[in-house]
């Protein structure tokens, strides 16, 4: 992987593709992929000579998923977010209280702030900065069409499908109609 550093206890200097640095310059596991995770730990400290050659190939590490019982991955802590997150829009009142709409938005700015992978909170950030993405929660339908689009912001910067947000609620709560 990686260069050491002078003295043992420091992180090592070079990481592999795709392995993200927290803060605090050591890896950050909820911001990285479990496949570059492991590609990580296989490959244990090896000089610089020897990086593009110690990783194991693409596709020995591209399907593997971290077990159920380790921390998340960025792809387990993003499907899990959504998850919540679409939930939550899904049993939003169809009315909400003025009270509520405050806490809602309020929520998700604490949201964007407090998420584990902090490169992806810093985007989120940036993204809820723009006026227009400004969360819309004066009611059920409108709730779940914004998170549908901040959803789809993050589907398109990872070079994904956009989801159709005429059908938030029918993946979300109603289920599909066929
Ligand atoms: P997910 O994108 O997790 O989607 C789960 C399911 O939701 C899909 O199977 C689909 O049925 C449904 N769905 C998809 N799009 C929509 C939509 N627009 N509206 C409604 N339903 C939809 N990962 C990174 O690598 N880098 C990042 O910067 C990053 N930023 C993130 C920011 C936030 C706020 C969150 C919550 C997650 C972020 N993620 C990021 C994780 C990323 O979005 C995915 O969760 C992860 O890549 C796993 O993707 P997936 O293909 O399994 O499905």
């Amino acid at each position: 992987i990686a260069e050491k550093g002078d003295h043992a206890d420091e992180p090592p200097k070079r990481f592999p593709k795709g392995v993200v640095l927290g803060p605090d310059g050591k890896p950050c596991r909820s911001c990285t992929s479990f496949a570059s995770w492991a590609s990580m730990t296989k490959q244990k400290i090896k000089t610089p000579a020897s990086i593009s050659t110690t990783a194991p190939p693409a596709e020995e590490t591209s399907d593997l998923r971290p077990p159920a019982d380790c921390p998340p991955d960025v792809e387990q802590l993003g499907r899990a977010s959504w998850t919540l997150l679409h939930s939550i829009t899904a049993t939003y009142p169809v009315r909400p209280t003025p009270d509520l709409q405050k806490e809602t938005k309020q929520f998700i700015y604490t949201f964007s702030k407090l998420y584990p992978c902090w490169t992806c909170a810093q985007d989120f950030q940036r993204w809820l900065k723009e006026d227009r993405n400004a969360p819309r929660v004066s009611s059920r339908d409108e709730f779940g069409r914004w998170m549908c689009e901040a959803h789809n912001a993050v589907n398109v910067k990872l070079g994904k499908e956009r989801f159709d947000c005429d059908r938030w609620e029918e993946r979300w709560r109603t289920g599909w109609k066929d």
